[in-house]
């Protein structure tokens, strides 16, 4: 069978980060691995691609053709498929991703064949066998108009093959986290054990946890060609026991990476010792959902941490030579003076990077906000992105808002002492790339600014009237 597997361009209207990282499409990579040597495999990573959907249809001419994404790929992701069917009206569809997964009903469409709900390693191989000789049709996969009934499917299963990256081995040159250059992706557990009632990561695999053999991980750690690699998983420092046998791991076969990690600021005051022995074998970067410097914020948000924790993390991670890409959340109560005294904090505490979340009450978290009070429509889904102020503020206009979040960003971005800092630490082609990428996430943000008066205006309307 001929299987195109397809990676979303985001839409224009997504404040798209992909101007400071793009990461390979592990996700499909992973379905590759679940195909049979017979069927013939073509990666599309549309970020990349400089030709139209189109063109690869045309000349692949798959028989299978499968995309998935985020809640901002669902306009892009219906209208590849309506292209697909447009071009090719014997080729079937597929969708997937941790939104369609949760919320099948927002793709439901005759342009959509499949929708998998459930276990995608498992329930597409078996949608393969489905196709090809008529196997039982797989659990865990929803036809067009199906209801989602999620307590009739199988129960969580979290096998993971050896990705197909030679899938992709056109494109990956071109992979990169923010300094992280030449970047390969792995996970090794799935699900976060925590209650922040603003993620949605925990969501996915409705609070189970289940991280791989390290064996596993092994294998697959020795198949990566590149030096950096980003580990994806919610939080890789949960168990202290696992990540000191991941270092020693490491130690003992002598592997020479560098890597990027997810992790809490609990856990790293907590464990310095394993942050300066994870740090002596390749800890380049930790990712932090600082979230707020404010105890009565983080209480709110279920964080389980305090300013102090923070604090003392920062410290334990500038002390080892740690780099800190920080998530905070700017609340919709914010005024100027919260704005401003997060920015002194975080040059304070030695922050360089910085991803500023407006508080965004996304389908499936645990946040409700009365429709009157959002900033977005439901159904705009490409604009639930984590960068567009999803809920109206209180104490100033949204462009206000907006102009606040460019400020900020501003004043970490273009600090003396952090681009000095970054200016000694990385190669000028990262510089000269991340300048650039810095410079498109502004414009994009100017145009919110510019847009923000009417689009708040014309969701007002449409609240009202519907
Ligand atoms: S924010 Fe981080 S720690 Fe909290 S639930 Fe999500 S992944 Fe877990």
């Amino acid at each position: 069978m001929k299987i195109i597997l397809v990676r979303p361009q985001p839409s224009p209207l997504t404040i798209g980060l992909q101007h400071l990282m793009i990461v390979e499409p592990l996700e499909l990579e992973v379905l590759a691995a679940l195909a049979s040597p017979e069927d013939e495999l073509l990666i599309v990573d549309m970020i990349l691609e400089k030709q139209p959907l189109e063109y690869f249809l045309r000349d692949f001419r798959p028989e299978l053709f499968c995309t998935t994404g985020y809640i901002t790929h669902l306009p892009v992701m219906m209208d590849y498929c309506r292209k697909a069917k447009a071009a090719l009206p014997n080729v079937k569809t597929v969708v997937g991703g941790v939104h369609v997964e949760k919320f099948p009903e927002d793709i439901d469409s005759p342009d959509v064949d499949f929708r998998v709900v459930r276990n995608a390693t498992r329930a597409f191989p078996q949608l393969l066998d489905h196709l090809k000789y008529g196997a039982p049709f797989p659990a865990g996969v929803l036809r067009p108009g199906e209801a989602h009934r999620p307590q009739l499917l199988p129960p969580y299963d979290f096998y993971f093959p050896l990705p197909r990256r030679e899938l992709t081995a056109r494109y990956r040159h071109k992979y990169f986290y923010v300094f992280h250059d030449k970047v390969a992706l792995m996970k090794t557990a799935f699900g976060c054990p925590y209650q922040c009632n603003f993620c949605f990561c925990r969501k996915i695999t409705d609070d189970h946890y289940f991280a791989r053999p390290l064996e596993d991980v092994l294998e697959e750690l020795f198949s990566i060609r590149e030096k950096e690699v980003y580990i994806v998983d919610d939080d890789f420092l949960l168990s202290p026991k696992r990540v000191a046998a991941f270092i020693n791991m490491l130690k003992a076969h002598n592997i020479r990476k560098r890597y990027l990690v997810y992790g809490r600021a609990d856990f790293i005051i907590r464990y310095p010792e394993l942050i300066r022995e994870f740090r002596a074998v390749g800890l380049r970067t930790v990712i932090v959902g600082l979230e707020s410097f404010d105890d009565e914020e983080l209480e709110h948000y279920n964080k389980h941490s305090s300013r102090d924790i923070n604090e003392r993390a920062m410290k334990v991670l500038n002390r080892y030579g740690v780099d800190c890409y920080a998530a905070v959340i700017t609340a919709p109560n914010w005024d100027a003076g919260h704005f401003q005294r997060a920015g002194d904090k975080m040059l304070e505490l030695g922050i360089k990077f910085v991803n500023l979340q407006p508080l965004t009450p996304l389908k499936g978290t645990g946040i409700e906000v009365p429709d009157e009070h959002l900033a977005i429509r439901h159904d705009d889904y490409a604009r639930w992105d984590l960068a567009h102020v999803a809920i109206r503020p209180e104490k100033m206009s949204l462009r206000e808002y907006y102009a606040q979040i460019l400020h900020l960003y501003e004043r970490i971005v273009f600090n003396p002492a952090n681009m000095l800092s970054l200016a000694v630490r990385h190669p000028l082609r990262m510089q000269w790339k991340l300048a650039k990428g810095i410079r498109r996430v502004r414009q994009q943000y100017l145009k919110r600014i510019e847009e923000a008066s009417s689009y708040a205006e014309d969701i007002t309307h449409t609240s009202h009237t519907v």
